[in-house]
């Protein structure tokens, strides 16, 4: 029997243990080793990054599973639409949801902002820190990151309101507003977290009146995409209403140098896309792990899990 061929572009760190069991279902072979005719047999793609060139390798391909959770940066026109794409949602939403904690009790508590002064010799106290217990919290975006969130904050004390599509009943969720109502959710809100994934629904989503929705001394934290707020509107409104906090670990484009101007503002604290694989490599092993496992379902003839609709992205 042909054996089928799965593609790996996953980088050359990765434990071979990481995917072995791989082989024991299909030829698991290395993007930057691959044969010309290894790729043109592939039926399962690993990978973060696609081009169209890679397309015209491998034009048997039935299954890319991308590395990222967000599959925002893929070309979606050039992909076949018997492709099925999955996503790695799930693969990090431990750390991701822990640094969406971090930023959120580092603007609630004013940690830069005190930290920077005691280092200058200022022990001086100019403004209240808040208390998050009992505080309402808006959490955009109610996959495994949002989720995790929601559940670390219901753990603080604080009182959750998610906002997706789908409804949900956790324990930790109090209330629940559905797109399209982003106003609702975020109104009157001290606190949200946005964990949205950027799709043609989700672009932009929040604009100045969705900003001026939350408390004006409120704090938006963004662990998501920063495509989902409009730019323009969030520094107009960040120069209006110099109480109100943005902390972010993203960005509009992969060059965060681009947004130094949000960052430079005093009421925005901000980390370089930390949150993620970018910010320890174990992260990474356990998102290759995720994939893989994935792979292997479908190599087993099980269903795939995170099927991306790619109606979100067209
Ligand atoms: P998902 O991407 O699977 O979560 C998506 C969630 O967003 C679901 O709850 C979904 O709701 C909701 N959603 C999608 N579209 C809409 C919409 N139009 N309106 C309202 N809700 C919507 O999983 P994750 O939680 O793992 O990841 C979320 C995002 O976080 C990723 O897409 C990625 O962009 C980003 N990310 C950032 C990282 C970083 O390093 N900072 C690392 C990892 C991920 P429903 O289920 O109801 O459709």
């Amino acid at each position: 029997m042909v054996r089928r061929v799965v593609v790996l572009n996953v980088g050359e760190n990765v434990p071979e243990e990481t995917y072995a069991v791989l082989r024991e279902h299909a030829d698991v072979v290395h993007y930057g080793r691959a044969e010309p005719e290894q790729l043109r047999r592939a039926e399962v793609l690993v990978t973060f990054r696609l081009s169209r060139e890679d397309l015209e390798m491998m034009p048997n391909l039935k299954v890319i599973q991308i590395l990222s959770a967000g599959v925002d940066h893929l070309d979606w026109s050039s992909i076949p639409e018997d492709v099925v794409v999955c996503s790695n949602a799930g693969s990090n939403a431990v750390p991701v949801a822990e640094h969406a904690i971090a930023l959120l009790l580092a603007a609630a508590k004013r940690i830069p902002y005190y930290h920077e002064r005691c280092r200058s010799g200022d022990f001086s106290r100019d403004k209240t820190v808040k208390v998050l217990q009992g505080s309402v919290i808006a959490v955009l975006g109610l996959g495994p990151i949002g989720m995790r969130v929601a559940e670390l904050a219901k753990a603080l004390g604080m009182r959750v309101r998610g906002f997706a599509r789908r409804p949900r009943s956790e324990p930790f969720i109090d209330e629940f507003r559905a797109y399209p109502d982003v106003r609702g959710a975020l109104s009157g809100a001290e606190f949200a977290v946005l964990a949205l994934p950027l799709n043609r629904h989700t672009k932009n989503m929040i604009g100045y009146e969705e900003l001026r929705a939350m408390r004006s001394d409120g704090v938006m934290v963004n662990v998501g995409r920063g495509g989902v707020v409009s730019k323009p509107d969030l520094i107009r409104f960040l120069r209006d209403n110099p109480d109100f906090t943005y902390a972010t670990d993203v960005y509009w484009s992969g060059d965060i140098s681009q947004d130094a101007d949000l960052a430079a503002l005093p009421n925005v604290i901000a980390t370089p896309w930390i949150a993620g694989a970018f910010g320890n490599p174990r992260v990474y092993l356990e998102m290759v792990r995720h994939a893989a496992e994935n792979v292997l379902r479908y190599l087993r003839g099980e269903s795939l899990r995170n099927v991306v609709d790619r109606s979100d992205y067209l």
